[in-house]
């Protein structure tokens, strides 16, 4: 069981700031390893800024189902295993997530 970290967290990854119910991914930061539902939970927990992870490792978790995808996976807008929707809004910061 790999834990998503947040702010306001509940069980499918969404946060205070990002809680709709497409929400539920999370998010690995390269330096510290560990998954976050948003950059911005990211920032306030720890004491570094967030670290893109490169696109061929395992950067995004379903929050739904705690599948771990590469960027090509997570760009096709919903869960590989579980189907379940993610939010198109985050293309937005996908220069914060990934390299
Ligand atoms: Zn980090
Ligand atoms: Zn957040
Ligand atoms: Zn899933």
């Amino acid at each position: 069981m790999t834990t998503i970290h947040g702010i306001n967290i509940d069980k499918v990854g969404r946060c205070r700031h990002y809680h709709q119910t497409n929400d539920i991914v999370g998010l690995k930061c390269d330096r510290c390893q560990q998954y976050f539902a948003c950059y911005k939970c990211h920032n306030a927990l720890k004491d570094h800024y967030f670290v893109p992870c490169a696109k061929n490792t395992l950067p995004v978790i379903c929050g739904n189902c705690q599948h771990k995808m590469n960027f090509q996976e997570y760009s096709r807008g919903c869960c590989p295993h579980c189907q379940s929707a993610f939010n198109p809004n985050c293309h937005v910061h996908y220069n914060i997530y990934f390299k």
